[in-house]
């Protein structure tokens, strides 16, 4: 028999991004509930036939969310954070305020998944946690797929991870001590799920790649001993790395299946087929879930035919991880380079891959061997491209000095020259970059992308908005300026575009967190700056004040991270080429007179190996990247970073070897909980813990933010710092930044005046 094909979970998004505009309409009350309803069904009828037809012969259901699939765990389970008062059974509407905040409670605390760009929305636990059943979704939906004609395997997050992904609100309360409340919920609702038909259930358990503690390990095995009387047969799927130090412990568990990450891991599994329990399915996942090149089809024959062999039929193939992480379908993309493109696979090509996998399984390679030669040449051909390697940037990087990376004189000395220079007011005020995207910039960017704008209008259109931006910061009162990104899609896309060695899709989306998408570009080559990227808007913006215009460029390490990165070559490697480049750029914004550069590494923790034994072998190299763009300057130009939703006391040392001169932060969701470790350690260099969330609409008050300063004030020297957002203003209306910076600008007058009054200074 060849071996079954199922999948992990399917991006919900829509090809075209369906689902983002059904809620945002239905936000912006322009759609009802029952429309958006509608377009849900529609959505996950059409993905679940999708799959279908590509071979999957087992389709998760429980993929979908609305939101956010954490969200979705919170509100199946009945524990939506006690402090909105919603109790167990939520509405949708109240679903919504949890992930986008209401007026009371702001919203919950967002934060990456794993090591990601997907944000989940974090679950807050207190020793008075109650569970129950919550929302019905689940369960319509498994009624739903039965109806459509799919074998459905209806996929939950698993109690282990969805514990350890929370948040105790309090430091002496352990989280794990809710498990024994929490698996009775498990337990009925794969009852349920059992009852409506339900053979198997996918508990996804990737915490287990990571260090878990013992006491959780004990956890992992009560949990499973109990669920696995609930009735359906439970596979257990780990991703996103190895759980070799936990083979024995997994085949020793009650489960029916496992599932591993043989992508990002394939050492782990002569572990496992190592006395592979006869009782036992293995889920081979051998198809990158979270990249976009195709498979090396003979390497993963290589390793599934022994694995065929000890395990027969009761070997089934996947994806590594679930496709949230890649686009949808290759096929979409007609303007793609036809070289690049066929080198990719995206969710619905990586599932036809698994057909050949399975089929060359049964029948013998032989069976599928025109595709194993097309595959064969594809690789080859990327191999051998002249696309792809440019002896120059090798060359470029071997000749930099040793000492590259870091600045002629310490922060000391840096920082009076550059006090002197930019004569800043204590608690200077600032933003991270960008202002609202509003409906008509993206319309002028996209006319002038699809040629129905000439550059010379377009250009004079994005300086208008320039303008206006610099004046409203201007009015606001605000201390250094930004210009604002309008020409800006996307971060790392604005600055790949204009990158050798890139390329990039057309409907390549990949959710980011609800409703927002991002197109990942393809890094396929190395990489080199063919021409300033920045200058023409920054010349102009600076020539329209007299106030510091702080330069912003996106930082080598995210470019990396939230790029599909070649798999050719070390990813250090690759972060090098592109720390090279930006550090061009942000030499020439010097040159063009910016006395503040911004080099924003929002991803700079994503990074991080999942297990911290492998910490070591990226902080220095990741590092090193960041200072290698950032220390060509002078002296006196100041460098700023930006990192956002990230727990950073772990890797504090790693931060202060970054070496900028000032570092803005998100703090405000977790309450300037962050900033203990900034203030405990004693970060060396100037700070701006974010005072507001960005990612709501709520606006803060004047008295919140200088509660929040006041917080900072007492763990950091109040003169080292800044007043920020938490992040970019691009997804905010114009109304509510002008109310919020209003408040943040008087926020830091109250606290100049206050502190000086008191004689602090
Ligand atoms: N400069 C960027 C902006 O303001 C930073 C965004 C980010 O950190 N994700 O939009
Ligand atoms: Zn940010």
């Amino acid at each position: 028999m060849a071996p079954l094909i199922h999948n992990l979970g399917f991006p919900c998004i829509g090809v075209n991004r369906e689902l983002k505009y059904a809620v945002e309409a239905f936000w912006k009350g322009e759609s009802t509930l029952v429309k958006l309803e509608q377009t849900g069904r529609e959505l996950r009828a059409r993905h679940w036939r999708l799959q279908q037809d590509r071979g999957v012969q087992m389709v998760p259901v429980g993929d979908f969310a609305w939101y956010d699939r954490m969200l979705n765990m919170s509100s199946l389970l009945g524990c939506a954070p006690r402090r909105f008062g919603f109790g167990g059974k939520i509405t949708l509407d109240q679903y919504f305020q949890l992930a986008r905040g209401n007026e009371a409670q702001g919203a919950m605390e967002m934060t990456k998944w794993f090591d990601t760009n997907y944000h989940y929305l974090v679950p807050e636990f207190d020793a008075g946690t109650s569970f129950s059943i919550g929302v019905e979704g689940l369960f319509d939906e498994l009624t739903e797929a039965r109806q459509a004609g799919a074998v459905p395997k209806p996929v939950l997050i698993g109690p282990l991870t969805f514990l350890w992904l929370g948040k105790g609100k309090r430091a002496d309360f352990n989280r794990l001590d809710l498990l024994p409340a929490l698996l009775p919920i498990y337990v009925e609702v794969l009852r349920r799920l059992g009852a409506q038909g339900a053979e198997w259930v996918q508990m996804d358990e990737p915490a287990l790649v990571q260090d878990l503690p013992t006491e959780w390990l004990n956890g992992l095995r009560r949990a499973y001993s109990e669920l696995a009387e609930a009735g359906p047969k439970l596979l257990l799927a780990t991703f996103f790395g190895s759980v070799a130090p936990l083979a024995a412990e997994l085949k020793a568990l009650p489960v029916a299946g496992l599932h591993l990450d043989l992508q990002r891991a394939p050492e782990q599994l002569p572990s496992f087929l190592a006395d592979f329990p006869r009782d036992k399915v293995l889920s081979a996942g051998v198809v990158d879930g979270r990249n976009v090149w195709r498979n090396d089809l003979d390497a993963s024959l290589e390793l599934l035919e022994a694995a065929h062999l000890q395990v027969g039929d009761r070997l089934w193939l996947a994806p590594s991880c679930p496709l949230l992480h890649v686009p949808v379908d290759l096929e979409r993309e007609t303007d793609l380079d036809p070289e690049v493109k066929g080198w990719l696979a995206f969710a619905v090509q990586k599932l036809r891959e698994l057909t050949i996998l399975s089929k060359a399984l049964e029948q013998g390679r032989e069976s599928v061997m025109t595709e194993l030669r097309a595959y064969r040449r594809s690789r080859k051909d990327r191999k051998i491209s002249p696309r792809v390697r440019n002896p120059e940037v090798h060359k470029r990087l071997a000749c930099l000095p040793a000492d590259a990376d870091r600045r002629r004189s310490t922060f000391a000395v840096r920082r009076t020259i550059q006090h002197e220079a930019l004569k800043l007011p204590l608690f200077p005020t600032t933003t991270i970059g960008s202002f609202p995207q509003t409906g008509a910039i993206r319309s002028l960017r996209a006319a002038f992308k699809q040629g129905r704008l000439s550059e010379t209008e377009y250009r004079d259109r994005m300086k208008a908005e320039i303008r206006l931006v610099v004046e409203r910061q201007e009015d606001l009162g605000l201390d250094v300026l930004v210009h604002g990104e309008p020409e800006r899609n996307d971060m790392v896309e604005y600055f790949g575009e204009q990158l050798a060695g890139f390329a990039f899709t057309r409907n390549g989306w990949v959710q980011s967190y609800g409703s927002r998408c991002v197109k990942p570009p393809v890094l396929f080559g190395d990489v080199w700056r063919p021409g300033p990227m920045t200058l023409e808007w920054m010349r102009y913006a600076q020539g329209l004040t007299d106030k510091p215009m702080k330069g912003i460029v996106t930082g080598p390490i995210t470019i990396l991270q939230w790029s599909f990165v070649r798999d050719d070559q070390p990813r250090s490697e690759t972060a090098m080429q592109i720390a090279v480049a930006i550090r061009d750029e942000v030499l020439d914004l010097e040159s063009t007179g910016a006395r503040v550069i911004q080099i924003d590494e929002p991803a700079f923790r994503e990074g991080l190996p999942l297990r911290r034994s492998e910490w070591g072998a990226y902080l220095p190299w990741a590092s090193r990247a960041f200072r290698l763009s950032a220390a060509g300057v002078k002296d006196g130009t100041q460098i700023h970073t930006h990192m956002c939703y990230a727990e950073f006391n772990d890797i504090f040392p790693a931060i202060v070897d970054l070496d900028a001169d000032v570092i803005s932060i998100e703090t405000s969701r977790s309450d300037m909980e962050l900033l203990e470790g900034f203030g405990t350690l004693r970060y060396p260099n100037e700070i701006g813990p974010g005072v507001y969330d960005v990612h709501s609409p709520r606006v803060p008050k004047v008295s919140e933010m200088v509660r929040l300063l006041e917080k900072a004030c007492a763990v950091v020297d109040p003169d080292k710092l800044w007043v920020n957002p938490d992040c970019g203003l691009k997804t905010r209306q114009w109304p509510e930044v002008d109310a919020a910076l209003t408040n943040m600008v008087t926020a830091a007058k109250t606290l100049r005046h206050s502190r000086s009054a008191t004689g602090a200074w």
